[in-house]
């Protein structure tokens, strides 16, 4: 069977915050990228980045053999292959769980011979394997701060390649994400009930159908405290975590660092963004020291199309201007480098 993708070499994806969101990345990649043919998906990405939702979207139904409750599913199927009258379509391994009880030779054979056999082989770890199994995955996901999806040639990526980037950026989702369930703590309820939430570079974006009122300064000053006060972070139930033994609710309770002072570099642009093609207004935080110039280069870009919009409400002649100046609000937003 024909590929989908012809000359397709990595797409990129924000890792989304929140389970729901991930199942609905899942079912996307799926009907975007995967094909009836596809017998190896292989799966990098460390624990807790959320490659077990990832895996629930794309593949409804199947059962996953590691199951982050505790659950898992003995003896495992692939390594029975003649097991019943009724084998799977699917299989699902984890290899670097696997590895504690089966040699990876075996794994590595037990996948070479289901593939012979027509059927189709989700791998988490796959990296861990791929040495010993002489074949390349049909598709390869990675996941971390973004989630990447690559159908490699014998050319590559390699699992490595792959592996690079989302270990070295897993870290800034789970800084990022702690940040901004930090800031939530002091928004006002009323405000926190009516934000939703974005997606940007080692950062994030809490955004208001209004301008709220609260001061953003104090939000960071008082999040900053939360900080040097290292305290616990804790995984509670699948919508709460608990923050030095207050518990809080959370839509990604996994996806955090364990410690409030492993959060590094934090800071907020004190203005609100105003996103005047959905008129609704923006948070932005960002996590990591380079990340700051970017924030504050982007905060003197605000204001200088603030003064741009000012000079539109005065003269009706002035669009053009505007237009010089980047295209003022948002616009200006979108083109700075800092979301790449
Ligand atoms: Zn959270």
């Amino acid at each position: 069977m024909k590929e989908r993708q012809i000359g397709h070499l990595m797409s990129h994806y924000y890792a989304p915050r929140g389970r729901e969101r991930m199942y609905n990345l899942g079912m996307q990649l799926a009907q975007l990228y995967l094909s009836p043919s596809d017998k190896i998906i292989g799966i990098i990405g460390e624990s807790g980045s959320g490659k077990s939702a990832l895996i629930h979207g794309m593949f409804p139904g199947l059962d996953l053999t590691n199951d982050d409750d505790g659950v898992y599913v003995r003896p495992l199927p692939l390594l029975n292959l003649d097991g019943g009258y009724f084998t799977p379509h699917t299989y699902h391994l984890d290899i670097r769980f696997e590895n504690g009880f089966t040699q990876m030779s075996r794994l590595a054979e037990a996948i070479a011979e289901a593939v012979h056999r027509g059927k189709r082989v989700v791998i988490e770890h796959f990296d861990l394997v791929y040495p010993l199994l002489g074949a390349k995955a049909d598709i390869l996901i990675g996941v971390g701060e973004e989630v990447v999806i690559t159908r490699p040639s014998i050319f590559g990526p390699e699992p490595e390649e792959i592996k690079d980037i989302v270990y070295k950026s897993l870290p800034y989702r789970l800084m990022a994400h702690t940040a901004e369930d930090l800031c939530e703590i002091f928004i006002p309820e009323e405000d926190l009930d009516r934000e939703s939430h974005d997606d940007i570079k080692h950062g994030f974006v809490i955004s208001f159908p209004y301008k709220p009122t609260f001061s953003i300064k104090e939000i960071e000053a008082k999040v900053h405290e939360m900080i040097a006060q290292k305290l616990p972070i804790a995984y509670v139930d699948e919508g709460h975590i608990s923050i030095g033994g207050n518990i809080q609710p959370c839509s990604g309770p996994r996806v955090h660092v364990s410690n409030t002072g492993l959060v590094e570099d934090f800071h907020l642009l004190y203005h609100f963004i105003h996103d005047k093609f959905n008129d609704r207004y923006l948070m932005v935080g960002c996590v990591g020291k380079e990340n700051l110039e970017k924030l504050r280069a982007l905060e003197e870009r605000m204001e200088r199309n603030m003064k741009f919009e000012e000079i539109d409400q005065m003269d009706p002649f002035a669009n053009q201007m505007g237009g010089m100046g980047g295209m003022g609000g948002f616009g200006g937003f979108g083109g700075n480098d800092w979301i790449f």
